[in-house]
């Protein structure tokens, strides 16, 4: 019972966009999501409007219109459903993909009066185990913070650490922003992956039992195809890398969602979760019971339809 859920996620105008007058070009009703090319000049009506269907489409402009989603909104639709999952026993993945500024960490982290799925899902998690201590359920959490970057892996938090998770989330985000000024901008082209292990420790039938569930949430390297014409030495491996394993996630993230159409896995599809680090780190949660999740984060203008459109191709392969 593989199952994926997509989300698309367009945030309000950047004070560039408002700069330079931009259009808006994305239109959501109930769960479709619609790009038009403001720039094709056909009356071809499928050339110049392309409309998809997600499991949720987020608005972000007036509050009042029905497709609007606040972070409150998100966690409800997508974050209640990973910490139900963790306290059943199964893993859940959620990724955040999309260019650049589109609005991933926003959605992911997002900021200290605005949080987002992370620091939401924690709360619920720690606020859960106290109701179930009362019933004499033990737990155990471990989370781990690590980034890959240029299919390297790197800790953010250096030591495991049990507890004290918005400690450890806020020293993982500073390490990652001191790297990002540092080395122009990292962050935008490593994956961040947030682990929390969760043991449920107590008695079955008189007999001691434990049940070990993980959630990932994972803020994915920016995909801004990189300019490879151009591009040597640093950038271009590192364009190769972002690519590769975007690729790969996506071809695990659709044999997965095929997998849960047909019936119970008769056809045998195979998962290519060695082909990059990102799959094969989270190949164990990946399929299986696991629950795995896609926010695609888009931007509202047309000077970004081209990443855009692809976006959202990315994210309609994954259903
Ligand atoms: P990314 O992580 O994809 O590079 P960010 O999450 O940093 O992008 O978002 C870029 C900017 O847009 C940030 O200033 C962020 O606060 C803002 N933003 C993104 N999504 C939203 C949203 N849904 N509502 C309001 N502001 C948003
Ligand atoms: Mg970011």
């Amino acid at each position: 019972m593989a199952s994926v859920k997509v989300a698309v996620r367009v945030r309000p105008f950047n004070q560039r966009e408002l700069d330079m007058d931009a259009k808006l070009i994305i239109q959501m009703n109930g769960k479709k999501t619609g790009i038009l090319n403001s720039k094709a000049n056909t009356r071809d009506e499928s050339i110049r409007y392309k409309e998809f269907t997600f499991d949720y489409s987020y608005w972000s402009h007036d509050d009042d219109s029905e497709e609007f989603a606040s972070q409150e909104q998100v966690y409800k639709d997508l974050g209640t459903e990973v910490v139900d999952c963790a306290f059943q026993g199964y893993n859940a993945c959620v990724f955040a993909y999309g260019q650049t500024g589109s609005g991933k960490t926003y959605t992911m982290m997002g900021s200290s009066d605005n949080q987002g799925l992370i620091p939401r899902i924690c709360k619920a998690l720690f606020e859960r185990m106290a109701e179930d201590s009362k019933r004499g359920t033990t737990h155990r959490v471990q989370v781990s913070y690590l980034e890959i970057y240029q299919e390297k892996v790197a800790d953010l938090l250096r030591v495991t650490h049990y507890g004290h998770i918005q400690e450890c989330m806020n020293r993982g985000n500073s390490h990652r922003t001191t790297a990002a000024t540092n080395m122009n901008d990292v962050s935008s082209r490593s994956h961040a992956i947030f682990t929390i292990t969760f043991v449920q420790a107590g008695y079955c039938d008189g007999v001691p039992s434990e049940t070990v569930s993980k959630i990932h949430l994972v803020d994915l390297a920016g995909s801004e195809r990189a300019d490879t014409t151009g591009a040597t030495g640093q950038r271009l491996k590192e364009g190769a890398h972002i690519n590769k394993s975007l690729v790969t996630l996506g071809s695990v993230i659709s044999a997965l969602a095929e997998l849960s159409i047909e019936s119970h896995g008769q056809k045998k599809f195979f998962i290519p979760y060695r082909d990059s680090v990102l799959t094969w780190l989270l190949k164990d949660s990946l399929g299986g019971n696991s629950k795995t999740i896609m926010i695609a984060a888009i931007s509202p203008a047309d000077c970004n339809y081209g990443e855009t459109l692809s976006t959202l191709r990315y994210a309609n392969r994954a259903k």
